[in-house]
């Protein structure tokens, strides 16, 4: 993971470029940000620049490998830990380590409950626990392969349990010389204040809207516009604006709910209109507002499609589908079915009925849409 591609603060990852230039980096950090904040990509990156043999002053060089093993998570140096779900086979993080590879590179904003989705636990309790910690010493034990240092990253350190916690204490009281700690939080309510005083803190405050634009643009290329528009609709959640861009789902599904629906509201055809809402209410809450972000960008390519077709991006199917639906959107218009979409994706966001709002966005869209 380069910096560059870490959805947080500038002026945070410059701090932590630092820190490694002047090799002033206590042993233990505290990496505390907020749900679905960018803390665990950011301190898997401030490893990968720790462990490569050719950064520069802005970012590791990605291509050595130590940046590959890195960017897979497989890195001999870099100690996972994580809470687990206990069992009888499952004791400790390493029971799981493929595992949460997989969900980290497949996501890696994810928070404990997408975790717990990953590995079909979201009934039990995420723990750390005892085993966990004398694994740990055992590894600490071990010298570093590559001569450059060891890093322990644990994540959700406030899921240890005491036992855990007093053992890791320990540990930090008397730091080995050649490992450094990551403690990756998103609440520090939950930590010991013990270990906190134990540990240097980077507080990853929220990116701005154009810093995750930035990051949105590479990683899914996005046109600029766009990208913009969904960093906003996340309120600055790294996270929620990950979801909100995954083309995955966002692209075939939400094309079809779209074309349907802009089909009924033109004529409005009640009985349509009605059977689409039931559909569209099943959808569950993420991808609604997926689909929301769809149609907001689709209101925006509409007016370029007038403007500068070429500049459109999109499947051959959406371009066509576009040639025939952009008369009906003009300037004032989208401004109007621009703040219904808006306004309709914040009533999601707190659980307003779909089915009501979305009769009521509909009877709009279609004033909107037949508006001269
Ligand atoms: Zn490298």
């Amino acid at each position: 993971m380069l910096f560059a591609n870490v959805a947080a603060p500038k002026a945070l990852k410059n701090r932590l470029l630092e820190m490694a230039s002047t090799k002033r980096i206590a042993h233990a950090l505290l990496f505390l940000g907020t749900d679905g904040g960018a803390q665990l990509p950011l301190s898997i990156a401030f490893a990968q620049y720790l462990f490569c043999h050719n950064p520069t002053p802005q970012d590791s060089c990605g291509i050595c490998p130590s940046c590959l093993q890195i960017s897979k998570l497989a890195h001999p140096d870099l100690n996972l830990v994580f809470p687990i779900a206990l069992s009888k086979d499952v004791r400790f993080s390493d029971h799981l380590v493929a595992e949460f590879r997989e969900a980290f590179l497949a996501f890696p904003y994810l928070n404990l409950n997408d975790w717990f989705n990953t590995i079909d636990a979201e009934n039990k309790q995420p723990i750390i626990a005892k085993d966990e910690s004398i694994e740990i010493l055992r590894k600490l034990s071990y010298t570093s392969y590559e001569g450059r240092g060891k890093v322990m990253l644990i994540w959700m350190p406030e899921k240890m349990n005491s036992d855990a916690a007093n053992k890791i204490l320990k540990i930090l009281e008397e730091p080995p010389e050649d490992t450094f700690f990551f403690l990756v939080s998103s609440t520090a309510d939950a930590l010991l204040p013990t270990i906190i005083s134990r540990t240097q803190l980077i507080k990853v405050a929220a990116p701005t809207s154009t810093e995750i634009a930035a990051v949105l643009t590479s990683a899914f290329n996005l046109s600029q516009g766009h990208a913009q528009q969904v960093a906003e609709l996340s309120q600055n959640n790294p996270r929620e604006a990950f979801l909100l861009a995954d083309e995955n789902i966002a692209s075939t599904e939400n094309f079809v709910l779209f074309q349907t629906f802009m089909r009924c509201c033109l004529r409005f055809d009640a009985f349509k209109i009605s059977a689409w809402v039931d559909e569209f209410a099943r959808l569950g809450r993420e991808k609604q507002k997926q689909f929301m972000v769809y149609a907001l960008h689709t209101f925006r390519n509409c007016i370029l499609m007038k403007h500068m077709p070429q500049a459109v991006l999109g499947t051959d199917e959406e371009k066509e589908f576009l040639q025939k639906f952009h008369p009906y959107i003009n300037t004032q218009n989208q401004e109007g079915l621009t703040e219904e979409f808006n306004k309709a994706f914040y009533h999601i966001e707190r659980n307003v009925s779909a089915k009501i709002l979305f009769m009521d966005v509909s009877l709009k869209t279609n004033e909107l849409l037949n508006k001269k």
